[in-house]
């Protein structure tokens, strides 16, 4: 079985909390890009920009939610 990915304009809903607005409209548009529908907060999780202690706090916390939400 193979698995079809969607692709880079799809948006995916992860229902994670806003650190900006506190909403669950945190989408993610591209493998490491986040964004949030409600009050345009983004964040790029790209290893290959500044990897800043935040950045790496937010990706643990995010699989986290993943884990918990789909597992
Ligand atoms: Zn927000």
């Amino acid at each position: 079985m193979q698995i079809s990915y969607p692709q880079n304009d799809a948006i995916y809903p992860l229902q994670l909390e806003c650190p900006c607005c506190g909403h669950r409209t945190v989408v993610t548009r591209a493998e490491h890009h986040y964004v949030c529908l409600n009050c345009h907060w983004q964040r790029n999780l790209s290893w290959g920009g500044s990897r800043t202690l935040g950045n790496v706090l937010f990706f643990v916390i995010t699989l986290f939610l993943v884990v918990v939400i789909f597992g």
